[in-house]
């Protein structure tokens, strides 16, 4: 149990991180639901969590802007601060190198990348003052085996794992555990856009012959989050069904 935690879920409104959010809750969090721009469905996430007897709140912000992230945070982090963040906030602006943009690559790197790096900013100095915190990223099966289409999105989420290891190993010492979950193929909002014939071909190639569902996720992330992971830093674990390994 993770009774009297708060956790912190960026993206916390739809797919992978609603599920987060839920299962944390679940398990006793005080969880912090964090959406950009669909109040509406972090307010469906909410309602899940409090009709199963859990708590927590919804809260704004766009996790690529610095000021916005801290401003935002400031008043949890002064009052009972963040025990958990999870950093799951992502998008894609998937293109052909030849056609992407300056803006194609900043917008992915400055969310999937930056607002990582601006997440734990905010977060960090509480949890080294409490001796006590579990940092889990979310990169992706892409940013280890790279993928045509995708340089600015393997890029940043290839940039999540080196920000995993570095900050696992400043971070040991004050009982700060950081880690990362690298999803194969599941199912959501982000993947929807991907034609019918290529997402045949990744079934194709995923030996357990299914795509990832959320839960498939959220359960790593649970499973890092709790007592059982203790002794689990700098480490990302696959979840992609054999389709890199
Ligand atoms: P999703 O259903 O599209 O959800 C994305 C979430 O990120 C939404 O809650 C969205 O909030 C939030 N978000 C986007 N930009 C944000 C910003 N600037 N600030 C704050 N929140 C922001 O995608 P998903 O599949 O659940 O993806 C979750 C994570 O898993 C991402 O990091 C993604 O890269 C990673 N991942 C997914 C897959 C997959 O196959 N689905 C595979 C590997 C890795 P709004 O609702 O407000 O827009």
């Amino acid at each position: 149990m993770l009774k009297n935690k708060t956790a912190l879920v960026t993206g916390g409104s739809r797919g992978i991180g609603r599920q987060t959010a839920i299962n944390l809750a679940r398990e006793g969090c005080y969880v912090i639901v964090n959406y950009s721009s669909s109040p509406d469905a972090a307010g469906e996430t909410l309602k899940t969590i409090e009709d199963e007897g859990g708590s927590g709140e919804i809260m704004g912000f766009d996790v690529s802007d610095h000021e916005a992230v801290e401003k935002a945070l400031t008043s949890v982090i002064e009052g009972k601060g963040i025990d958990i963040l999870v950093n799951n906030a992502g998008i894609t602006r998937d293109k052909l190198f030849v056609r992407m943009g300056e803006k194609d690559w900043d917008e992915v790197l400055d969310t999937n990348l930056k607002g990582v790096f601006n997440c734990t900013k905010a977060v960090t100095r509480c949890m080294l003052q409490k001796r006590y915190g579990r940092i889990i990223n979310i990169t992706s099966v892409v940013g280890e085996m790279g993928n045509a289409g995708q340089i600015n999105y393997s890029s940043a989420k290839a940039g999540i794992i080196g920000f995993t290891r570095s900050a696992a190993r400043e971070f040991a010492s004050r009982g700060v555990t950081v880690n990362a979950v690298s999803p194969g193929f599941v199912e959501t909002d982000i993947t929807a856009p991907i034609p019918e014939e290529m997402k045949k071909a990744y079934l194709e190639s995923i030996p357990l012959g299914r795509y990832g569902t959320v839960e498939d996720i959220a359960g790593v992330v649970m499973f890092l989050a709790s007592g059982a992971a203790s002794y689990i830093t700098g480490e990302v674990i696959r979840v992609n069904g054999g389709l890199y390994i």
